[in-house]
């Protein structure tokens, strides 16, 4: 399997993926060293993540370089990243012990009834390439914390972060039974599918989470689904500073190119500030640094994958057939990488794909509203209900919104963010169960009443 740097084009590495009987031989493994593993205590598990942390972070420098040179993750968002999946961590390391130890709810009158949170076994754990410290750790670090094994796939897109990844767990203790990462396409995910895993959570598209649940129901395992989502930004009339909201704005569209699950896909604006709000909002995207993503200036690298170049052309195409306007970009850059430049669609509605169909890329179309209550419509407007943002200077006015939002995750005067305190979840299309929080400690572990008469 050819790893290939999406801004040179050139093939970095070669890896040969896992073949069926690798993934049997280590699913073995895993299912014996589970056992051993679920028996040590929560501190004990939770002192070698603390280890792995440590050691992601003394080599920040050469695993952001790795990432970048696989996916074309700018140097800063990588190092960002990186960075910032550390809270996981710190999240763990405050709440584990919390919400993983065993529940006494009664102990009195001859009865004991108590809750013991049992690790689920060995997970499999497919994921995305976009983010994956942050997509990888929401799964994998909680697994291995709750007493579980876990068979990693990295997409292979971002193989050799995943690689590094065992590298280190196993550096920090976890022992090898314990962490397998599997590499290869698709079809090697396929494998775990096929294998009787006691848990499958999926971070990656609508289409293909739709066919991993689709494939293991009849198993009745744990399933949990981080998916899409095109996610709605609206602007009120009432904002602070128009240009700061404009900024802002773009940040959230654009940051690691819009191939964030979170980015903002479709941008309403109050028609009282649509003019201003556009004409900063284009000033704004016009002064980002496309180009060599090893660069810490670097703001716009390369797409990670060169098909989504076609995904991009062919919405702008459709949008400007109907009727927008383009005021920046709209085309791949001429030359070696998979370089798209900024593109800024006005005058959209909802008879476009811009504004319908996830594009992960950067790209965003913007859409003039005469009310709170248009924009309401046109933001539920969507299979997808993973985030809604409202930038306002009134809270009561913007909460009014928000609640009326089917999405797991809402943003005032925010947006493309996770914390590790509340819960990541999707709805509809973007989809099932959550990662973080209380809940997302609790999703590797299943309860065990106990009726004790002593
Ligand atoms: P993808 O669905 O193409 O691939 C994801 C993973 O699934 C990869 O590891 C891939 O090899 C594997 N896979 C592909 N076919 C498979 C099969 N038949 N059986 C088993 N595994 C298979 O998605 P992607 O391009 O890696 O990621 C981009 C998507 O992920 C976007 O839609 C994005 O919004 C979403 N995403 C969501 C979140 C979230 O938290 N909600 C986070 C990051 C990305």
């Amino acid at each position: 399997m050819e790893v290939r740097n999406p801004a040179t084009e050139q093939i970095i590495a070669v890896l040969v993926p896992d073949t069926k009987a690798d993934v049997a031989a280590k699913w073995e493994a895993l299912q014996t060293g589970q056992k051993k593993w679920a028996k040590r205590s929560i501190n004990d598990r939770l002192a070698c993540i603390q280890r792995f942390g440590e050691l992601i972070l003394e080599n920040k420098r050469e695993l952001a370089e790795i990432l970048t040179s696989e996916t074309g993750k700018p140097l800063q968002q990588s190092l960002n990243e990186i960075q910032g999946a550390q809270n996981r961590i710190d999240h763990l390391e405050q709440n584990a012990v919390r919400w993983l130890s065993d529940e006494v709810l009664v102990d009195s009158g001859g009865t004991h009834e108590r809750i013991v949170y049992e690790p689920l076994g060995v997970i499999g754990n497919i994921s995305a390439w976009n983010f994956p410290y942050n997509v990888g750790y929401n799964v994998f670090l909680y697994a291995l914390v709750a007493g579980n094994a876990v068979m990693y796939k990295p997409s292979e897109y971002a193989s050799l972060t995943g690689k590094e990844f065992e590298k280190y767990l196993h550096s920090a203790g976890v022992p090898e039974d314990v962490f397998q990462c599997v590499v290869g396409t698709g079809a090697v995910g396929q494998l775990l599918l096929e294998t009787d895993l006691d848990g499958y959570f999926f971070t990656g598209s609508y289409g293909t989470g739709q066919h991993i649940a689709q494939t293991i129901a009849a198993k009745l395992k744990p399933l949990q689904l981080e998916l899409g989502g095109k996610d709605p930004l609206y602007v009120m009339d009432d904002v602070a500073n128009v240009q700061q909201a404009a900024i802002n704005a773009a940040e959230g569209a654009f940051y690691n190119n819009g191939q964030s699950c979170c980015a903002v896909e479709r941008i309403y604006i109050s028609q009282a500030i649509y003019d201003s709000f556009v004409e900063a909002f284009v000033a704004e995207v016009r002064s980002y640094t496309m180009g060599d993503p090893m660069r810490l200036e670097t703001f716009v690298g390369p797409l990670t994958r060169k098909q989504q170049t076609e995904v991009l052309d062919a919405q702008v195409a459709d949008a400007l057939d109907k009727g927008a306007i383009l005021l920046a970009g709209g085309k791949a850059r001429e030359g070696t990488g998979y370089f798209y430049e900024p593109t800024v669609l006005a005058n959209c509605d909802h008879g476009m794909k811009v504004m319908q169909e996830e594009s992960f890329g950067p790209i965003i179309g913007l859409q003039k509203v005469g009310s709170d209550m248009e924009a309401v419509e046109l933001m539920q407007d969507t299979p997808y209900g993973l985030t809604a943002a409202v930038f306002s200077g009134d809270e009561v006015r913007a909460m009014a919104v928000l609640q009326e939002m089917n999405t797991g995750t809402v943003y005032w005067n925010c947006c493309d963010r996770v914390s590790p305190n509340v819960p990541w979840s999707g709805r509809k299309s973007s989809g099932l169960g959550s990662t973080l929080s209380s809940q997302g400690i609790r999703a590797f572990v299943q309860p065990k009443s106990y009726h004790l008469r002593p």
